[in-house]
């Protein structure tokens, strides 16, 4: 009984029941398997400690219970060449559940002892091997020469040994295993029970007489869903098996309990599988505590979350821009966030614990105090908007009852409202210019549902905006105009940025056809948003009625102006060529007749000069107005310049024996200007000033100051009289009118004078008392504003052509010297002119005159002319062509091709000389002007 007294553990551990330390299972066993002299065993795996009974010792030969033994103290017995085998089965058994194992050990008492083992795992769970348990014996018979067959036999031999010792004594297996706290149940073959502790009469009320023999599925129909059907039959198969946890009622006392079944196959002496054998664990204490666990892990897990969140919540408040406190029921603060401490213009340590209404004692009469005595005497959440003081912004007010009193939140509506305020003033804004626009404005959505109609809509569309709004904008257009309408605003889908701008022609049967002007673009609530098209449309069919009025009176304008240069050009031509014949043969008559008709001749010389010199004004004037006459500047001395116009005037200034001279602040006075519009500026003022003096002088003066030059042309002449200054530089003004004129003129000298003065950006003036004298008074700049590009040869040539043809009109003679081996080639159709102009050429060379240009085409062909005379206006072939053709010859690269026309309107000079002529000479001309050029030329 020592084995008995030393297994059984106290009454305390066997209150914890089937914890894996109890060896209650072992208790009966024990005794019975000391009867049959098997040593028992018991291995905890996570100590390594091996629990022994005396037998277990005294066969591995000590005659007392060692006090400790460990996995070492047996491995160490274990014969060395036999290790390696119990190691592999050791480990085998581990995952297998059993162990057999057949070898020797060599005792303490330095004896070799064959043995059989036999054990079984028990697992946790989580299917960790726990213990194991079993049984050591002797085997006497073994002999050693012959290991092998002896370690069958002694197998045998053991098993059959315990077997039979069960067998023999099935009282005393019954004892065993009612003494076993566990259930322990054997099943037979066909699961019929054959075995059931008393353990198991006690958890389930039914007795082993009651079971014994019956089929397991009879009595539990319920262990086949469990899935305990199952591993029996597995177990059966010679698996050793373990069941989940599963919940079982006691039916004595209605307790809920966790059990776990471990199943095993039950082999007979041969080792055939005759049954199973179960043994049913409670293990409810271990669930009860793995769930303890679990539920204080969750309370853990709940309260670590709970302090987070407050955390979180403490974090937010104290970051938020919006103000929080809590006060308790007695108006004392417990909570400020910094935002209210702000607000409150306290620091929070400052006011927690304090009395609201004591601190603060001027919201305690604001108006909206109660709301805060309201929520915390009804204990409900209460929300407002207040003002506050001065206007100086709003604030959400929100109080919640909170535990021990209630929490105020604030929130700044003040940028809202003030957003508000702002949108209200600019739908305001939109809503007056809207209504007061006499444009129709019209918001519609893409489908042209309208969704704002000003009031301006209604006399176009008929409708008043409420009658408008929601109605379709394109269904109240004719199709046509309604289709032209909806692609153009297609375009918005696809370009939202774009702006449309169209006009629409809309045809009303029975009203007058309207013009609209329609612009489009879409409202844009965010910027990739929009919440509608917005459309303006203006009533243009006036407008509209009125441009195509303009461009109709222009169009008109345009023809006139064309007809009166063709009117002009005509003229020029027609009044020029007979001119130019009059003072040639006037020139020649000059040197041939008697003294006696002299006179007469120099009145048709002077007579044709003046109609060439008011023909020549009516052009400049219509050049002028026409502003086609280009200004061409160029730097010069104004001095000199005014010099020469008075050496021109010198001799009509003898005649009438005057004093004509000049005063200057400077020897020279530079000036960037036209020099051809000052020299006629010049020519008109003293030719006047000279005409209208009778006695005393002329004086020119020229005085700078900064960039500004004066130039006054003063006289002691007749004056002007006051009443006639006003008008004095209008066309076709002359002071002394009709037949009582006393001078000669066309009155328009001075309009082309104030012209050209102000063409060149300068002003002119005048101050005059009748008797006394005139001053005419010219202000230029001597730098102009802007500045433009010269082509300063070109323009002196021609200044000195105008400057040469003035002499010559005015001399009457030119002075030509030529060389007689010249030869010239004269074109000119004018059967008048020509013979004239051959004569007059004589006297630079040898001339050759043609009245087409085919003829003398031909004959320059054959014959190297110096230089060439074109008329332009010529039967069949024009001048201009038969220039292009003599340029063509390359004879003729390096000869003067000289344009003789009478087109001499603005421009004409410019068109000749772009298209290759070499020089111009307009018709008429005095002989020896053209002399002079042929001379320059050639
Ligand atoms: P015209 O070519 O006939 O001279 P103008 O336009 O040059 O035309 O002059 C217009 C009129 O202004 C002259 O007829 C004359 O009455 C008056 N007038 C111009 N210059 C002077 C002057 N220096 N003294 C007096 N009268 C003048």
């Amino acid at each position: 009984m020592a084995l008995a007294a030393e297994m059984r553990m106290s009454s305390e551990d066997r209150k914890t029941g089937a914890q894996p330390q109890d060896p209650q299972l072992l208790n009966g066993l024990a005794m019975a398997l000391d009867a049959a002299q098997l040593g028992i065993w018991e291995l905890d795996f996570a100590s390594g400690n091996i629990r022994r009974s005396l037998r277990h010792d005294q066969i591995f030969g000590y005659d007392t219970l060692q006090p400790t033994w460990n996995q070492m103290d047996s491995w160490r017995h274990i014969r060395p060449e036999d290790k390696a085998a119990v190691e592999q089965s050791y480990k085998e058994a581990l995952v297998t559940g059993f162990w057999r194992a057949h070898f020797y050990i060599d005792r303490n008492d330095g004896k070799s002892q064959p043995i059989t083992l036999s054990a079984s795992v028990l697992y946790d769970v989580r299917g960790k091997p726990e213990r194991m348990i079993g049984v050591i014996s002797e085997d006497k018979d073994i002999n050693r020469d012959a290991p092998n067959s002896l370690e069958d036999l002694a197998r045998s031999e053991a098993l059959k040994r315990s077997q039979q010792a069960l067998r023999q004594n099935e009282h005393f297996t019954q004892t065993v295993l009612n003494s076993v706290a566990d259930g322990v149940v054997v099943y037979d073959r066909d699961l019929r029970y054959v075995a059931w502790n008393r353990a198991m009469s006690m958890a389930t009320g039914i007795s082993s007489e009651q079971i014994i023999g019956r089929n397991v599925q009879e009595v539990f129909p319920q262990l086949l869903a469990e899935g305990v059907l199952d591993l029996l039959h597995r177990a059966l198969q010679g698996e050793n098996l373990r069941s989940g946890d599963r919940p079982f009622i006691v039916p004595a006392t209605g307790e809920k309990i966790w059990i776990q079944s471990l199943f095993s196959p039950h082999f007979d002496a041969d080792g055939e599988i005759i049954g199973v054998v179960g043994i049913i664990h409670n293990v409810t204490e271990r669930r009860l505590a793995e769930e303890n666990l679990i539920k204080l892990k969750s309370e853990e897990i709940a309260r670590v979350q709970a302090e987070e969140a407050q955390h979180k919540i403490s974090t937010i408040l104290q970051s938020i821009t919006d103000a929080f406190f809590a006060i308790d029921n007695n108006f004392r603060f417990t909570y400020v966030n910094p935002r209210a401490a702000q607000f409150l213009r306290r620091s929070a340590d400052e006011m927690l614990g304090q009395d609201l209404r004591e601190m603060f004692p001027t919201i305690v009469e604001h108006e909206d105090f109660h709301y805060l005595r309201k929520a915390m005497e009804t204990r409900a959440p209460v929300k407002f908007e207040s003002r506050l003081p001065h206007n100086k912004g709003w604030l959400a007010i929100r109080i919640y009852p909170s535990g021990e009193g209630i929490s105020i939140y604030s929130h700044d509506l003040t940028r809202q409202k003030r957003a508000e305020d702002r949108l209200r003033a600019s739908e305001e804004r939109f809503r007056v210019v809207t209504e007061n626009s006499p444009d129709i404005i019209v918001v519609i959505e893409p489908s042209g549902l309208i969704q704002y109609a000003s009031p301006s809509a209604e006399a176009l569309l008929g409708y008043s905006p409420e009658e408008l709004e929601g109605r379709n904008l394109f269904k109240k257009f004719p199709s046509d105009a309604s289709h032209t309408l909806r692609n153009n605003l297609l375009l918005l889908m696809y370009e939202p940025e774009k702006k449309i701008t169209l006009e629409l022609e809309i045809t009303r049967p029975g009203e007058q056809d309207i013009c609209l002007d329609i612009r489009a673009n879409n409202l844009f609530t965010h910027p990739d948003e929009t919440s509608g098209i917005l459309l303006t449309m203006r009533d243009i069919t006036r407008a509209k009625h009125h441009q195509k009025e303009l461009v109709e009176a222009r169009k008109k304008a345009e023809q006139m102006n064309r007809l009166k240069s063709s009117l002009l050009a005509n003229m020029s031509h027609e009044i020029h060529t007979p001119l130019t014949s009059l003072l040639a043969q006037a020139n020649l008559l000059a040197a041939e007749i008697p003294d006696k008709y002299r006179d007469a001749i120099e009145r048709i010389e002077r007579g044709a000069r003046r109609l060439a010199d008011t023909f020549g004004s009516v052009l400049a004037l219509a050049q002028l107005e026409g502003s086609a006459l280009g200004i061409e500047r160029e730097s010069f001395d104004l001095v000199r310049e005014v010099q020469a116009v008075l050496q021109e005037h010198e001799k009509a200034a003898r005649r009438k024996n005057l004093t004509l001279r000049i005063k200057s602040d400077h020897k020279e006075i530079p000036i960037y200007t036209d020099p051809l519009y000052i020299d006629r500026v010049l020519n008109s003022l003293v030719d006047n000033a000279i005409k209208f003096t009778e006695q005393g002088e002329v004086l020119i003066e020229l005085t700078t100051s900064g960039p500004q030059v004066e130039i006054i042309v003063r006289d002691t002449g007749i004056g002007i009289h006051p009443e006639f200054l006003p008008q004095l530089f209008d066309e076709f003004r002359q002071e002394s009118t009709g037949l009582s004129r006393m001078h000669e003129g066309s009155g328009l000298g001075l309009a082309i004078t104030k012209r050209m003065v102000e063409a060149l950006g300068g002003t002119i003036d005048v101050t005059s008392e009748p008797g006394v004298g005139s001053s005419f008074r010219v202000r230029l700049l001597t730098q102009p504003v802007e500045n433009r590009s010269l082509q300063k040869s070109r323009r002196r040539m021609l200044a000195q052509q105008e400057a040469v043809s003035r002499r010559i009109l005015n001399n009457g003679n030119g002075n030509g010297q030529s060389k007689r081996t010249n030869r010239v080639l004269l074109v000119e159709d004018n059967e008048d002119i020509r013979p004239l102009l051959e004569q007059l050429l004589k006297k630079v060379g040898e001339v050759d005159a043609f009245s087409n240009a085919e003829a003398a085409l031909e004959c320059a062909a054959r014959t190297n002319y110096d230089i060439v005379l074109m008329d332009i206006s010529l039967p069949k072939m024009s001048g201009l062509e038969a220039m292009l053709k003599l340029r063509s010859m390359h004879e003729y690269d390096n000869v003067a091709v000289i344009a003789m026309t009478g087109h001499a309107i603005p421009g004409d000079r410019e068109r000749f000389l772009q298209a290759g002529f070499d020089a111009y000479i307009a018709k008429p001309f005095a002989p020896s002007e053209l002399v002079s050029m042929v001379e320059a030329w050639i």
